[in-house]
């Protein structure tokens, strides 16, 4: 037998000085865990769920917040909603995370792949309208970084051809577009509290209803296919198996969490702002000069500053930044590969040139470390070595 010993440890985590991202909890996030586990209800839907589906109804005037375990999970929730069978088409941008994608893949669904605008890196509306087919029965838009995508001209060509918006929202919780919050366009909206993201507790997720109709059979979907939650609500004297389903709300003790995180909504925006100012403003003439694209942001569209990204020229030049930085103790990182010709992407027919703004995105993005709680100090760190590497 082999013992402990005798395995190598050569993968323990370098100590960067700067990692990419630190969550934070600049709240009661300590307390409210505490008072959860005091009022012995730690299950789904307990005192700080509800806390947090008004929270979310109020502020964002949804008919409708349920929490779930991810965005993931609260993306399949909207698959299942729509009835998608196989042989429809769902448009999706390729430049995404795969749960985008991934949750109507597996009700059947086939993805028709949309590339990005080269500014917002959002999904290109001006290609919306020729790539739907009579099988085309969702939508999906991004709000990359949170920074909205054009629903002026997305909405009215869903409504003409009778096809849903999903608005994967997970990087623009409280973000606006036109003065309306993103997440409240869609039939559905889905929101992440993955540790990445601006609004955290550890793992989970959100789903908006704007269309109430869908209301009641969301609440089934979510409690195993019964009608539980109306049997809480008084409203059935005992609840039972009435439609498919599965399990995706979240225990109370994260909605704990998260719900000190809304409380510290102000602050978290406040802190986010100035990071990504300060980046900004630094970076901008060293930008400039060598040709680095940065963030941008049309004035209609009221940010959360949920990411800092640079686009370098090319891939070899993106990767000799990363290793630069990590030789400074900064990581920063690269994200989305096509989907389109990923392994899976290939299998529904993605080839390659068929999104060519994903494919050169993709090569020349890296984002810098961006956290509520990194300091200016760090900050001056991260912007010195930047304007060190040679383009
Ligand atoms: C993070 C993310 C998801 C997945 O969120 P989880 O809560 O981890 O499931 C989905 N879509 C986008 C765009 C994301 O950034």
């Amino acid at each position: 037998m082999t013992s402990m010993h005798s395995v190598k440890t050569t993968t323990s985590a370098p100590a960067w000085t700067i990692p990419f991202n630190r969550p934070s909890f600049l709240g009661r996030e300590q307390d409210y865990i505490l008072e959860s586990i005091a009022g012995g209800q730690i299950s789904g839907d307990g005192p700080f769920s509800r806390k947090c589906h008004e929270y979310l109804e109020n502020t964002l005037s949804v008919p409708k917040a349920l929490l779930t375990t991810s965005c993931t999970h609260a993306l399949e929730m909207a698959a299942l909603l729509l009835d998608l069978q196989p042989g429809d088409e769902v448009i999706v941008p390729s430049f995404t995370f795969v749960s985008t994608v991934n949750a109507f893949v597996l009700r059947g669904a086939k993805p028709v792949f949309i590339d990005i605008c080269p500014d917002t890196l959002n999904l290109d509306h001006a290609q919306l309208e020729s790539l739907i087919t009579p099988a085309t029965r969702a939508v999906v838009p991004v709000h990359y970084a949170g920074v909205g995508c054009e629903m002026d001209a997305i909405m009215p060509v869903c409504r003409e051809h009778d096809i849903h918006v999903v608005e994967d929202n997970a990087h623009g919780m409280f973000a606006r577009y036109r003065g309306q919050y993103l997440g409240t366009f869609g039939t559905f909206a889905t929101q992440s509290f993955h540790e990445t993201k601006n609004f955290s507790c550890g793992e989970g997720g959100a789903l908006l209803i704007n269309d109430p109709t869908h209301v009641e059979r969301a609440e089934i979907i979510r409690e195993k296919g019964t009608n539980r939650s109306r049997f809480f609500r008084g409203q059935v004297d005992k609840y039972t198996w009435v439609d498919v389903g599965s399990s995706y709300l979240p225990s109370d003790l994260l909605a704990a969490v998260l719900y000190a995180q809304f409380e510290t909504r102000d602050e978290i925006l406040r802190r986010r702002r100035r990071v990504w100012q300060y980046y900004q403003d630094n970076l901008i003439d060293w930008a400039n000069k060598n040709s680095i694209k940065l963030p941008f942001v049309p004035d209609w569209c009221e940010q959360p500053f949920h990411m800092y990204y640079l686009l370098m020229p090319d891939l070899q030049t993106r990767q000799r930044f990363i290793t630069h930085m990590k030789a400074r103790g900064i990581l920063s990182v690269y994200h989305y590969l096509p989907l389109h010709i990923s392994t899976m992407g290939l299998e529904f027919g993605g080839r390659e040139g068929q999104c060519p703004v994903t494919e050169q995105v993709s090569d020349q993005l890296v984002r810098l470390p961006m956290y509520n709680t990194l300091t200016e100090a760090e900050q001056e760190q991260v912007v010195s070595a930047v304007l060190q590497f040679r383009v």
